[in-house]
């Protein structure tokens, strides 16, 4: 049977379902050069308009996975589950998650990418340890995973390679905001890496790229449900993302605050979600270990070490902070009713810590530190944020980024809790 892109394009436009030929067809001869990025620019609109129903995001998904390798997992002493978040600011969930699942019996395969606007990426941030190597070779991730139990490192270009272009061209064309384009792109990479099972930390809120709980709901559903259909054990969490995850917000800063969960320490939102995540990960493949007894008694943190050093990194390097310093405090006395995590994530961008371009360098050792949270009593003057960058014209533009990042009233604000909603198919 043949096709054209026209027909595939109006087809969408005029509100039916693609075949699963066509969707092949298409996706196929996309790679292959022969439809024009015009044409899949007009088809990822129509897609954004009109959707997809489930079997034809099976499909395009399906399409997206064969576009490149799968990494094979099989075969591993122990079950493999990973992690993925939609991205947040101060979210170093990972650097914990991953060496603490190991230490509790799962093997991690967290295959990331790097940060790209107001939220850090996990490579970004491990990139800030000396030494630390983000690209590794499948049979290094294989044998590393046997050895250590938890990888993070870069993925390579071969998984869902299709999906960068149709990111690039999404990025360009106002497609990005769409539930059945951003489910495909995040699972289909998902899926090729060959994990058994997968739990999804939705975002949610000011400092997310998803703000209301519905639209939340329905991308984690989607998400579930694309996972199940590709016999990936999948669930989701729905996490508030309204104020910073933890106090550090930046490379350096965040691996530092890591280590102090990893050593008992550390912000209890941080340790809390950490928790909750691995508790979810360890159902989802039969382990019954509690892991806040993996974090207390050190056995996470050996990984952790284990993990950074079987990629050249040494754990022991000190990390610092970025040498110009500078202290916003509060001018007024109250409660704090907004520490907002959109301002403060720009803040830490503009800083130096985040990257505009994906060609950009970022800096170890800028970003924020919050020193106040939602509900906490302040006083005229005390510090509310520390701001660490590489030269002054940076510290200038994360001030600027900052004001107004934190609202003091004088009421105490209702916590919603971090934990919102649990999405199982
Ligand atoms: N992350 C991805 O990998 N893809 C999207 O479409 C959105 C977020």
């Amino acid at each position: 049977m043949s096709f054209s892109a026209v027909d595939v394009i109006t087809t969408k436009r005029d509100g039916s379902a693609l075949s699963d030929g066509q969707i092949t067809w298409v996706l196929e001869a996309y790679q292959r050069g022969e439809v024009a990025e015009e044409q899949m620019s007009a088809l990822l609109m129509a897609v954004f308009f009109r959707g997809m129903a489930d079997r034809e995001l099976r499909t395009w998904t399906d399409c997206m996975i064969a576009s490149g390798e799968t990494l094979n997992l099989g075969g591993l002493s122990r079950p493999s589950v990973d992690k993925h978040s939609t991205g947040g600011v101060g979210d170093k969930i990972s650097l914990i998650l991953a060496p603490l699942v190991a230490a509790c019996g799962a093997c991690v395969p967290q295959l990331s990418g790097r940060g790209l606007g107001h939220t850090g990426g996990t490579l970004d941030k491990l990139e800030s340890i000396p030494g630390w190597r983000a690209a590794l070779t499948n049979d290094e991730i294989r044998t590393q995973l046997e050895s250590v139990g938890a990888v993070i490192c870069a993925a390579g270009a071969g998984l869902a390679p299709i999906d960068r272009r149709l990111y690039a061209l999404r990025d360009v064309t106002g497609t990005v905001e769409s539930i059945p384009l951003i489910s495909s792109s995040i699972m289909s990479k998902k899926i090729a890496e060959g994990t058994h099972a997968l739990v999804l930390d939705v975002k949610v809120g000011r400092g997310a790229f998803i703000k209301t709980i519905e639209r939340a709901r329905e991308l984690a559903s989607t998400m579930v449900a694309l996972g199940e259909s590709h016999g990936v054990a999948t669930v989701a969490r729905l996490t508030a993302m309204d104020q910073p995850l933890g106090r550090a917000v930046g490379n350096a800063l965040e691996v530092v605050e890591s280590v102090d969960v990893l050593r008992g320490g550390g912000p209890s939102d941080v340790r809390d979600l950490t928790l909750a995540l691995a508790r979810e990960m360890l159902g989802l493949v039969g382990i019954d270990v509690d892991p806040a007894v993996k974090l207390d008694d050190g056995s996470a943190y050996d990984v952790y070490r284990s993990m950074i050093q079987a990629q050249g990194g040494d754990p022991d390097a000190v990390l610092t902070p970025a040498p110009i310093h500078d202290v916003i405090t509060a001018d007024t006395s109250g409660f704090v009713t907004v520490v907002d995590a959109l301002g403060v994530g720009v803040a830490a961008w503009r800083l130096g810590a985040g990257r505009a371009r994906k060609e950009d360098p970022v800096s170890a050792g800028a970003g924020v530190i919050c020193l106040v949270r939602e509900g906490d009593r302040v006083e005229v003057g005390e510090p509310l944020f520390e701001l660490y960058a590489d030269d002054d014209e940076h510290l200038a533009r994360g001030r600027e980024a900052l004001r107004g990042a934190a609202t003091i009233g004088d009421d105490v604000p209702v916590s919603i809790g971090i934990l919102l909603e649990r999405i199982t198919k």
